[in-house]
């Protein structure tokens, strides 16, 4: 699809303008109520604001003359009658704004573009629960803040739905027919008027107490101390013809195969299970790549990846779980932490931080998830150091510290950096 952004002119434009008018990210534009050319004060109102402008600091000279030859020029130019109906085209500042702030609401990255994610977050935000009739599809999921809403509900109810990502999957099916079965309607796994009423009436007023992050929670904690036979899904970014980021003889492909092998060979050497998500010579989309850790049923998902910038100023690491506005993985903000302090306090990497986000991979998979950006390679400092065989070392025992932290219990977590992972998992 076309990507969009500030300054385009294209009949798309309005289109996702309306949208946002539905979403409530813009107001309801009076521009377009003006094209009735009774009232030109209001037609021209984008028009004039530039025209206005430049006629104001002439005023105060006393040239009222000059004033008047311009409002007259104002009144009778009929290209500013026109001018409304094509400004919904133009992808003006107002847009723009819209677009960043329903990003951020969304946990997308905020540029301020509407490309295929933000594009499919639009669709998926107009869904309303009752729009449509919901049931679970093999081949073609629901996906949307309708199915999101359904989740919800059923979740604040105890049901167990897992998390609530937007996609009705066998988890979510499960749980509707549970929830039908529960109130002695047919469980069909229809989400239709009858199970909807049902749900509404039934809606308890108390919230907040997340119960698919807790339970998210409790499958962790049950499986103790032990990290033996736990298995981490390990995704370099890249692959195949696709290089990733580079800056001359380095690129993102081959340097996170690099310490993607490494890392496998620390986490199998600690007698941990590690698999790659796919082969140095292809690169799946994401959307696959969760489906592939989904299938080998992974504990952990550890996504491998290093960024570039506009800026040479911009340097660091970050890392980036599942989570947006109302919600998010609660063992996935922790292991993301855990990774940031890890790698941290073991290189002299700068410190971006843990975030939340909504990326396809982190979404679709049903295991914590994280991505790692692990530094610029349009940063001097940074390329210097991800060149470097000790820095990918030292990473890659960064990772497996973190994941060893993330199964101990507070009490048993030793000060960061000291972690000895072989000897504890010796000991369990
Ligand atoms: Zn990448």
């Amino acid at each position: 699809m076309k990507l969009l952004r500030l300054g385009d002119r294209d009949p798309s434009v309005a289109e996702a303008r309306a949208a946002f008018i539905h979403l409530g990210f813009l107001p309801v534009a009076p521009r377009q109520a003006a094209v009735a050319d009774n009232a030109p004060i209001t037609a021209t109102g984008p028009a004039t604001a530039t025209t206005a402008g430049a006629a104001e600091p002439a005023e105060p000279g006393g040239q009222t003359g000059a004033t008047e030859a311009e409002r007259s020029a104002a009144a009778t130019e009929p290209a500013a009658a026109t001018e409304p109906a094509v400004t919904a085209d133009l992808f003006d500042r107002e847009l723009d704004n819209a677009v960043r702030a329903f990003q951020q609401s969304r946990g997308l990255s905020v540029d301020g573009i509407i490309g295929p994610d933000t594009f499919r977050a639009i669709e998926e935000a107009r869904r309303r629960l009752g729009d449509r009739l919901l049931y679970f599809s093999v081949t073609h999921p629901f996906v949307g803040d309708d199915v999101t809403a359904l989740q919800e509900r059923l979740s604040n109810m105890g049901f167990d739905v897992g998390r609530a990502d937007g996609i009705f999957g066998a988890r979510t099916d499960v749980a509707v027919r549970d929830f039908q079965r529960n109130r002695g309607l047919d469980p069909d796994g229809l989400c239709g008027p009858r199970t909807l009423r049902e749900l509404k009436r039934l809606e308890r007023t108390v919230t907040g107490g997340r119960p698919d992050v807790l339970r998210e929670s409790v499958r962790l904690l049950a499986r103790g101390p032990s990290l033996l036979g736990m298995v981490v899904a390990i995704d370099p970014g890249h692959g195949g013809d696709d290089p990733g980021v580079t800056s001359g003889p380095l690129c993102e492909r081959d340097l996170m195969a690099d310490l993607a092998s490494r890392l496998e060979a620390r986490l199998l050497a600690s007698g941990l299970e590690a698999h790659l998500v796919h082969g140095p010579h292809e690169s799946p989309s994401e959307a696959e790549r969760a489906a592939r850790a989904n299938e080998i049923g992974a504990d952990l998902l550890v996504s491998l990846h290093v960024d570039a910038s506009s800026s040479a100023q911009a340097q660091g690491v970050s890392t980036y779980y599942y989570g947006h506005a109302r919600g998010s993985s609660a063992v996935g903000e922790r292991f993301a932490l855990l990774v940031q302090r890890e790698i941290i306090s073991r290189t002299d990497m700068v410190d971006c931080r843990a975030h939340p986000k909504t990326w396809e991979l982190l979404r679709r998979t049903r295991m914590p998830a994280v991505q790692i950006d692990l530094g610029y390679l349009t940063n001097a400092h940074d390329v210097a150091a991800l060149a470097s065989t000790e820095f990918r070392a030292a990473v890659a025992e960064a990772l497996l510290a973190a994941t060893q932290r993330l199964f101990l219990p507070p009490e048993q977590d030793p000060p960061t950096g000291q972690l000895r992972v072989p000897r504890i998992a010796a000991r369990t």
